[in-house]
C-alpha cells in the first residue's frame, strides 16, 4: 500500500518544497479524504512571502510553533471526497475550541496534496461543509472566495445583493470582480461599468462577459482606466453600487468628489487596502447627503458557504464562469507565479491533484475554443476522462 503522498509545505518566508511525505494517520475523531480540486488564491501566495510573519500564523504560533520545526501544507480552497463517495469543502476560517485561530492552510493544514487529513476539531466545529449532490469538484472547490463575496452583499445591503434594475461599478476585474458579476445576476442591473486596466482581464471581460451580460440581460460596459478616465464614461448621478475589488481607494473618493454616485448608493470596499496606502481623504459632507452608505467587509461565515452550494446546485450562480484555467499538482508553483506575480490569467485556475502531471492550460486551449466548461466536462476532469496535457521536461 502506498503511503506516501506529494505535497507542498511551507518551511518559511519563500521557502516552500514540493516534497513526498507520508500521508497522516487519520487523528481520532478526524477525517481524510481524496483531494479533487484546489483554488489558487492569490492570499496564499502572501502567506508563501511572509511565512512566519503572516498575520494567520502568529495568532496562532503557541500552538504551531515556526514553520522551520513543523511545516504545514499550505492552500485554503478545497474540495474532497469522503470513503463514502461524498464531496466535502471547508471552511478556511477556524477557530479551535479554546478560541484560537487556526485557519486552515495557514496554521494548519491545507489543500495542496493528494490526501488530505482534518483533524476533530475541525470536524466537531462544522467547518467541513457537504457538497448537494451533482455539483462538480471544480466549482465546489472555489466555495470559499464566493462565500466572501456574498458575505460583503448579505451583510451590508437590506436588499443583500446589488440594487435590482440599478446601475452597478466594479473596479478591478479578477476572480472576485467576476464572482460578484455571477452574484449579482438574480438583481438583473441595468448597466454594469468594469473597470479594469490589465490587458488580459479586459479581454475576457469583452468576450466571455460581454456574452453572458447578454444572456443575463445586463449591459456591459469595458473601461480601460489606464487609457481612459472611466468618470468621462460613467454619467454623473448614475450608480447605486460600487464594488470595489482592487486596493485602489481613491477611487471612491474621485466619485463623490465627481457626483457619480446617486442618493442612496452603497460602496463596497471589498479589497483590503495596502499597508503603506491605508489612508484617504473623504469629503464626508458630499457623502452625507448624498445618504451614501460606505460598507467594509472581510471573510464569511459557515452559512454563507452553503447558501453558495445551494445556490450552484440550483443554477442561480455558475462558478465555472470564472475558471479560466486548470493545471495538474505538480504545476501549483507554476500556477501561483503566474496568478499571484505574472496576473497572467484572468480569473480562477484551479489545480486537480488527480491528474498530477498537467500543464496549466487555459479552458479555451484544452476545451478547443469554448471558454467555459459545463458541468459534464468539469467532471471528466476530474475523473481523469478528460486528461491535461503534460508539462515538458
Ligand atoms: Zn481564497
Amino acid at each position: 500500500m502506498v503511503n506516501t503522498m506529494m505535497s507542498y509545505r511551507l518551511y518559511g518566508a519563500n521557502d516552500i518544497r514540493y516534497e513526498s511525505v507520508e500521508i497522516p494517520n487519520i487523528p481520532e475523531g478526524g477525517v481524510r479524504g481524496k483531494n479533487l480540486a484546489i483554488g489558487i488564491c492569490a492570499s496564499d501566495g502572501k502567506l508563501w512571502h511572509d511565512g512566519d510573519a503572516h498575520s494567520r500564523r502568529t495568532c496562532a504560533v503557541h500552538k504551531t510553533g515556526k514553520l522551520a520545526q513543523n511545516p504545514i501544507i499550505i492552500m485554503h480552497e478545497g474540495c474532497f471526497q469522503d470513503t463514502n463517495g461524498q464531496l466535502w469543502v471547508f471552511q478556511a476560517d477556524h477557530y479551535e475550541s479554546d478560541g484560537t485561530p487556526m485557519a486552515i492552510g495557514y496554521a494548519k493544514n491545507g489543500a495542496a496534496c493528494e490526501i488530505v487529513t482534518f483533524d476533530r476539531e475541525v470536524v466537531n466545529g462544522g467547518y467541513l461543509i457537504k457538497v448537494p449532490d451533482g455539483i462538480d469538484a471544480i466549482s465546489a472547490a472555489i466555495a470559499e472566495p464566493y462565500a466572501c463575496a456574498l458575505h460583503s452583499m448579505e451583510e451590508t445591503r437590506d436588499y443583500k445583493n446589488v440594487l435590482k434594475g440599478g446601475n452597478v461599478a466594479i473596479f478591478g476585474f479578477g476572480p472576485l470582480g467576476m464572482i460578484h458579476f455571477d452574484l449579482m445576476r438574480s438583481s438583473k442591473p441595468e448597466n454594469v461599468y468594469i473597470i479594469e486596466n490589465q490587458d488580459p482581464r479586459l479581454e475576457k471581460a469583452r468576450t466571455t462577459y460581454a456574452r453572458l451580460g447578454n444572456e443575463y440581460g445586463m449591459n456591459i460596459h469595458v473601461i480601460d482606466f489606464s487609457k481612459n478616465d472611466p468618470f468621462d464614461f460613467i454619467p454623473k448621478k448614475s450608480i447605486d453600487d460600487l464594488i470595489l475589488c482592487a486596493p485602489v481607494g481613491g477611487i471612491l473618493v474621485k466619485m463623490i468628489d465627481q457626483d457619480i454616485f446617486r442618493k442612496g448608493a452603497h460602496a463596497n470596499i471589498f479589497a483590503g487596502m495596502p499597508a503603506d496606502k491605508p489612508k484617504y481623504e473623504i469629503d464626508l459632507r458630499k457623502a452625507h447627503y448624498l445618504d451614501l452608505h460606505i460598507h467594509n467587509t472581510s471573510g464569511s461565515s459557515i452559512k454563507n458557504y452553503e447558501t453558495i452550494l445551494q445556490a450552484v446546485a440550483d443554477g442561480t450562480i455558475n462558478p465555472l464562469n470564472v475558471v479560466v484555467a486548470v493545471g495538474g499538482l505538480d504545476s501549483i508553483e507554476e500556477g501561483f507565479k503566474a496568478v499571484a506575480v505574472e496576473n497572467k490569467y484572468p480569473g480562477k485556475v484551479v489545480i486537480l491533484p488527480g491528474q498530477r502531471k498537467g500543464r496549466i492550460i487555459t479552458i479555451e486551449e484544452l476545451m478547443g475554443g469554448h471558454d467555459v466548461l459545463v458541468r459534464e466536462e468539469a467532471k471528466a476532469l476530474v475523473n481523469g476522462d478528460i486528461k491535461l496535457p503534460e508539462k515538458q521536461k
